[in-house]
């Protein structure tokens, strides 16, 4: 597959990350996952504007406008001749001798293009059982960090419980996934964390709430317990590559009638008729 690394297109194979590179020590960085549909890029300019915020929340300049960076995605879809894709993007601080505060060195920007790896429609019709942790995670979950660990850890504790993702629980209120936003329906209508600092506010996310208000889904961005999704109609997890998923099963507790319901179905269609 084809990587991008300061400035050159090279194979993810023979890309060499120096070691005194801040994302590999400290994490220190951010990063966006973008999704191509049939050469298209979903979203894109939505996930490049996160990017920004999420660089100028941790102080780091931006090494290229969105423009750019377009430019620089379409470039690796063509040369890598990919029509359905998945774009990892990071920017770190640099390179430079380990030190805490920052260093004076340029961003590190990198790229890879990968072919998608997009969810069976059997999974989707099946929907998946997600189960409830800890939120462990700091107080600015907006930021799309490199830091990952509480998420790495919380999605592997779910996977050894034969879950495809935790739904996490901060201060007695459903947060998000690890890796995805978290809903609940209840009497035809749709819960989910605000999007406040603690979550990440998801590109899928405001698509969906997008895709409601058109289909004239109520949906409230409030807090709600791991009690009400236990007793919900039904639950939904979005992302990018997730898309719209619906939570079947909570731990022990199945959700509604154990198959996604028509308002999750009814959102999942409306969602991709977007990717056109
Ligand atoms: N929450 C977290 C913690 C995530 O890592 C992700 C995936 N980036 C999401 C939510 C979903 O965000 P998006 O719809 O932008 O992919």
């Amino acid at each position: 597959s084809l990587a991008f690394f300061n400035g050159e297109f090279l194979p993810t194979e023979s890309v060499v990350i120096p070691i005194d590179e801040r994302g590999h020590q400290f994490g220190d960085g951010v990063y966006e996952v973008i999704k191509v549909y049939d050469g298209k890029p979903f979203l894109m300019r939505e996930h490049l504007v996160r990017l920004e915020n999420s660089a100028k929340a941790i102080r780091l300049e931006m090494p290229y406008s969105v423009e750019q960076l377009e430019d620089l995605i379409h470039e690796g879809l063509t040369r890598a001749e990919l029509r359905d894709a998945q774009v990892y993007l990071q920017i770190t601080r640099g390179i430079a001798v380990r030190l805490h505060a920052f260093p004076d060195a340029p961003p590190s920007v990198s790229m890879t293009f990968r072919p998608s790896k997009s969810l069976t429609e059997e999974v989707f019709n099946a929907g998946v059982k997600v189960a409830l942790l800890d939120d462990e995670r700091w107080l600015n979950c907006y930021i799309k960090s490199l830091n990952l660990l509480p998420n790495v850890l919380a999605k592997q504790t779910a996977a050894d419980r034969g879950c495809f993702e935790a739904v996490l629980v901060r201060d007695g209120y459903v947060t998000e996934g690890s890796s995805t936003n978290a809903y609940a329906v209840k009497d035809g209508v749709v819960y989910t964390h605000p999007a406040n600092k603690r979550i990440l506010h998801g590109i899928t996310r405001a698509a969906v709430l997008q895709v409601a208000a058109e289909l004239g889904i109520e949906v409230r961005e409030e807090l709600y317990t791991p009690e009400f999704l236990l007793n919900a109609d039904e639950a939904f997890l979005t992302s990018t590559t997730a898309e719209v998923l619906a939570i079947t099963q909570v731990d022990d507790t199945v959700i509604g009638t154990g198959k996604p319901g028509p308002i999750v179905r009814k959102l999942h269609a409306k969602f991709r008729e977007l990717i056109g």
